[in-house]
Parts: C-alpha cells; structure tokens; sequence
C-alpha cells in the first residue's frame, strides 16, 4: 500500500492547526517527526493502566510493564531485520547514546596508537566529534571517506582508507543534509575484508526505508525513536550479539548488574547490562507502536514516497536560478530532504520568512559543521519530508522561496523585530573591519551559530573607541550586530562585559516574544569579547 497521505493525515491531528494565518507545513521531519495517535495513545494507556518500574516488582503492573517493555525490544529488534530479539537490541535515549555507546564499550577499551578509525566527511556531530573523542584519548588515528563533488562517498577512496590497521569503520546510512543513501553493506564487507567492525548511524534510515542489518551485515546500528513516528527519549542499538556479548558496558548503576559485592560486581544479561537504571519504559513501549504503525504504511512505500517528495521538491529547485541545492542531483534515489540556499537570503532570514508562512523547515548546519565547511557554506535550508506530506506542501515552499527576496524587508520591520532592524539592515553602520583592533571575536567561537567577526578597538583607559563587524550572518544578525556597535562605541569595556539583554532594551520591548538566536547571538559575541579582554588586562 502506498502511502496515502490524506488517510494517513488524520492520525496526526498535530498537523491540522494554523501558525498565524497560515495552515502548518510542517517540513523539518530530519530533526523529528510527528507523531500519530496510535504511538501517543500508549501513554495514556500506560500511565491510566500499568505504570510501574520494570524487572523489580512481584506485583501484576510492573509484570506487565515489564512484559510490554521486554516485548518491545523484540519488536524494534524485528523491525531492523535482527533475529536475535532483544539479545541484539539496546535502548537508549537517541542515536547519540547508542553511538557512544559502541565508542565506550569498544573504541576506548579495545582502541589504541596503530588502530585507525575510518569515518567520512559527511558524519553528523553524533559520530564525528564521538569518534574524535575516541582517538584523542586512545591514540588511535580518525580518518575521513571523502564526499565527492555530487555528495557521495568516494568509495575508491574509502578502499583506500580501509586497511589492516582499520580497527572500526564509522559511517551514516543516509546523510542528514544530503541526502544521500550510501552503499554501507560494501563498506560493511570492506571493514570485514579487514577484521574491522563497521558501526552504521541509521538516525535518517531507519525511520524512511527498509533497513535489515543482517542482509547488510553490520555490526551495529545506532538510530533514534522521534525522527521514526516515535517519542523522544528513547532511541536504539542493534549490535551482533556476541559483539554486545563481549563490549563492556558503558552506564553502571541498577539493573545492569547481576551480583553485586562491597568490592565487585558482575554484568545482567543481554540487554539489560547496557539499560543503568529505571529505563524510558513507555516510551521504549510507544516507539514499539511506533515500529507497528511504519510497518502497517510499509517501509517501501515510504521509501518510494521519500524519494518522490524529495525529486519533485529537487527538480523544481534546481530548474530556480537562484537556488542553489546540495547533494546527489536529481533523478537519483535519495531520502525525503532537500538542503538549499538561495541566492542573497541567508538560511536563518529564510527559515524565519518560511515561519511567517507556516511552513517549519531548519536552517544552520544540521550539525554537520565540518560537511558545510566543504561545502564552503556557513549553512543551508533544509526541507525534510515524511509519510504524511504532500506535493500540494511542497508546493507552498516554493512559492515562498520565490517571494522570499521581496518580503524579507517587509519581514524585518515586523512585529517580529523592529522597524530598527530594517533600518541597520539597509544602512549597516560599521560594517568592515578595522586596522589595527585591539581584540577580535569571532561568533564562531561561541555557540550562537552565526559567522561574524567584532573587532574592537580598546582605549588604555578601557573606553571602546571603535567597534567595527565583519559578518555573513543573516539579515536580523547583522542588523542587531551594526545596533549594537552604535550602541556601545565610547562605553567603558566593563559595560561591555556586562551587557543583559541590551538588544531587546534596545528594541523597546516590542518582541512578542525573543525566540531568535539571531537577535541575541551578536550580544552574545561582544560581550564575551569584552569578558576575555579584561581576563587578559587582569593577569
Ligand atoms: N545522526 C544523524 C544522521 C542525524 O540526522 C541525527 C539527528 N539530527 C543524529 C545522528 C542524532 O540524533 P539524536 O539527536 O536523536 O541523537
């Protein structure tokens, strides 16, 4: 059965209310999904009819608490092809969890100077900083499959890469930003050419087609319930049962254990040595309902309806000159996400100018920094699809992309943000750098997300004499960074270092609400700016 979104739209009653004046296009599916009826009613049934701790009580509610939770490790084990059941099923609380896991239990127990960590240049953040993290503490060596100009592996150089000395191959399923689907059951058989084990991040795989790790051959797969249907807190890892077998567990506590002394204690059986403490119980019971209500649409139906979303959206936004898309080019199979940019409109003003419109998408760098770097871009727009969205939404986007250039003025000087954000956005003041600065701060060592630089030019009596920015932050970024230069030019450092809230004093209040980075990310920048300075006078 194909999926049939008018049906299927009905089990989301979250997807039927108007932001604004506008019906909800909820397209930020990549970071998580919606969730039916049939996964949240669990909840009330749960915590109306058997709300218990598990593996603990003699009583008849946590017997079945237990039982559903048990069950549900078998299920979610089923759903990704494991004939193990829950011997080769852990949860966890996302893909994140499930990855770190792999790297405490394996990598910084078995790894050391020699091993080789071979990832690839598309990892989110998940697997590219655990991995790193692994080889700093371990000595071993983290190397990078590159991404080739049209977004894929480059598998000659992933043959390259993989060697005797690979250790553990590190690879997503499907790239985030991308879109990209990678061959991982060949990089499952050149890891095991090499006695290297291969670790799959199956985050925007296993919610979007069939994913059956024994065909494939891996050894494990991370993945994570709410970008599946499912609820949050709570994710999975498939591991080969003799692998799981072996890796020593990575949280202690209750549960996990079988016998405890004073001095010692030993390891519960498969899964629940990895499980420390009370688990997510209804939500690992839910993301079961979860598994049951994907099964009943049928993954190749959502894969075929993923991968159409995805080339009607991808075809129509590279026939648009102004738009720039990444990843495999059209006509190519890939998953329901199409990242962009278009031309002069910075993702974070597009994805406001989208919101305006009630059209939900992401902008930033999805948590693939090192990826957009190769891109050379500080981020892209992504539009992420699943079982219940329609062309006629796709539609929508594109109608916004295209007036998107002429609204954003209108957009700036909104209740939203101000009419003085409209007005620093056409005539920024201070803009550029300065010769000789004393201090410079770049946003992009802070965690705002922006990219732009201050540079401020101190007095030796701690009067700023000179603020300048350079910046390819968004259009409200930019704006509040040209305000606040006027603002605090001739002030004291200290006033600097000190600021709380500046921009919305600035702005009078008139936010219904500050829900943006981009208005606080730049006071954010200044003002660590300013704390460092005096830091480095005072020593
Ligand atoms: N890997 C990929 C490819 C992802 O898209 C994500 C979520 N954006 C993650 C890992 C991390 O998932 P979570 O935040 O649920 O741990």
């Amino acid at each position: 059965m194909e999926p049939a979104p008018s049906t299927i739209r009905d089990d989301f009653p979250i997807l039927e209310q108007t932001v604004g004046d506008a019906p909800l296009v909820y397209l930020d599916n990549g970071a998580t999904t919606q969730t039916p009826r049939q996964v949240y009613e669990i909840f009330e049934e749960f915590y109306t009819e058997y709300n218990a701790n598990v593996h603990r009580g003699m009583h008849e509610l946590s017997h079945r608490a237990s039982v559903a939770y048990e069950q549900a490790h078998d299920r979610l084990a089923e759903f990704v092809g494991a004939s193990g059941g829950r011997k080769e099923m852990v949860f966890t609380k996302n893909s994140t969890e499930s990855i770190n896991l792999v790297a405490y239990g394996l990598g910084m127990s078995e790894l050391g100077p020699g091993d080789e960590i071979v990832t690839t240049e598309m990892e989110h953040h998940a697997m590219m900083v655990t991995w790193q993290q692994v080889a700093k503490r371990t000595g071993a060596e983290v190397k990078h499959v590159r991404v080739t100009d049209e977004g894929r592996l480059d598998l000659d150089h992933a043959a390259e890469l993989i060697g005797d000395d690979t250790a553990i191959v590190a690879v997503t399923h499907v790239s985030n930003v991308l879109g990209t689907v990678n061959p991982v059951g060949e990089l499952a058989d050149m890891a095991h050419d090499h006695d290297a084990y291969i670790l799959v991040d199956g985050a925007q795989s296993v919610p979007t087609r069939p994913v059956d790790v024994e065909a494939l051959d891996v050894d494990f797969l991370a993945f994570s319930g709410h970008k599946m249907a499912g609820p949050t807190g709570i994710g999975g890892l498939y591991g080969k049962r003799h692998l799981l077998e072996e890796m020593d567990p990575f949280l202690f506590g209750g549960e996990m254990i079988q016998h405890v002394t004073l001095t010692d204690a030993s390891w519960n059986e498969l899964p629940w040595k990895f499980e420390a403490g009370t688990p997510p119980i209804c939500e690992g019971i839910a993301l079961a309902a979860a598994a049951d209500y994907l099964d009943d649409i049928g993954m190749d139906a959502i894969r075929r309806h993923e991968n159409e979303l995805a080339q009607y959206a991808l075809e129509r936004l590279e026939a648009r000159e102004s738009v720039e898309t990444y990843g495999p080019p059209s006509g190519e199979e890939r998953t329901g996400l199409v990242s962009f940019n278009v031309d002069g409109i910075h993702g974070h003003d597009m994805s406001s100018l989208l919101d305006d419109r009630g059209i939900a998408v992401r902008a930033g760098n999805h948590c693939t920094q090192p990826l957009h770097d190769w891109l050379r871009i500080p981020g892209s727009v992504r539009a992420s699809f699943y079982v219940y969205n329609t062309e006629a939404e796709v539609d929508r986007l594109l109608e916004a992309v295209d007036a998107a250039a002429d609204e954003l003025p209108r957009h700036l000087a909104s209740d939203r943000y101000h009419d003085r954000i409209l007005d620093h956005h056409r005539n920024p003041r201070n803009a550029g750098g300065l010769a000789d600065p004393t201090l410079v701060k770049s946003s992009r060592e802070t965690t705002c997300g922006d990219d732009g630089e201050f540079h401020l030019e101190v007095a030796p009596d701690g009067t700023v004499e000179a603020i300048a920015f350079e910046s390819d932050s968004c259009a409200v970024s930019q704006a509040v960074a040209s305000m606040l230069s006027v603002h605090l030019e001739g002030r004291p450092i200290e006033e600097v270092a000190n600021v709380d809230g500046l921009v919305v004093d600035l702005l009078e209040d008139t936010f219904p609400e500050l829900r943006h980075d981009c208005v606080v990310g730049p006071e954010m920048v200044i003002k660590e700016a300013a704390r460092q300075y005096l830091e480095r006078t005072v020593e």
